[in-house]
């Protein structure tokens, strides 16, 4: 074979299946000519990433599932380490971000984004929450003997004054790239089909 057969045999190879590309297929992807099984399913692929249909519901359900877990192990990491360790901020933003991805379905986008940044936050709400009612039943019980369970008034009542009183430019860091984690979980693809 010479070197120029070669060479057109090689760019009429789909770079995704090595497959034969029929010579009527102009679709690339990245300058990468594609046959057009391919093409058609990476067609259908970012279709259907457009299309929430009704996977909104899911996605926010299973997005605040996520983001649920991810604040449970940070309290309980609060509470064992005695202090909030801030990294674990990021793998509430990923709960909460891989939670949305997967009961999005196939569907990506700014939406899904949107609301998976929104439950990352949730969740480091809901964690701060929790540790501090866990640090305040206990000084409770060790200065009073009295016993509170984790939504007793009292806490409900000092958590805000306690949050805005600890809050500092570390809680935006933290949140920020909890949110950033989150962000990436439903992203639509990077790629894009293209006609030469
Ligand atoms: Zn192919």
């Amino acid at each position: 074979m010479s070197e120029l057969a070669a060479a057109t045999l090689d760019a009429r190879t789909c770079t995704q299946c090595a497959g034969a590309i029929d010579s009527y297929e102009t679709r690339t992807v990245d300058q990468r000519p594609l046959c057009t099984r391919c093409a058609d399913a990476l067609a259908a692929a970012l279709a259907a990433e457009k299309r929430l249909d009704g996977r909104l519901p899911m996605a926010l359900a299973a997005g605040l599932t996520g983001a649920m877990l991810g604040a449970g192990i940070w309290a309980a990491v609060a509470v064992f380490a005695r202090r909030e360790v801030g990294v674990v901020a990021l793998l509430v933003g990923w709960l909460a971000g891989a939670g949305v991805k997967r009961g999005a379905g196939k569907a990506r986008g700014t939406f899904l984004q949107l609301g998976a940044a929104a439950l990352s936050l949730v969740g480091l709400v809901t964690a701060k929450y929790f540790t501090f009612a866990h640090f305040f039943a206990e000084k409770v019980r060790i200065e009073q003997g009295i016993s509170l369970g984790p939504f007793d008034p009292s806490i409900l009542a000092a958590f805000p004054v306690a949050f805005h009183a600890t809050f500092s430019i570390f809680d935006v860091l933290w949140a920020l790239l909890a949110a950033r984690a989150a962000w990436k979980g439903p992203a639509p693809s990077k790629v894009s089909l293209q006609r030469t």
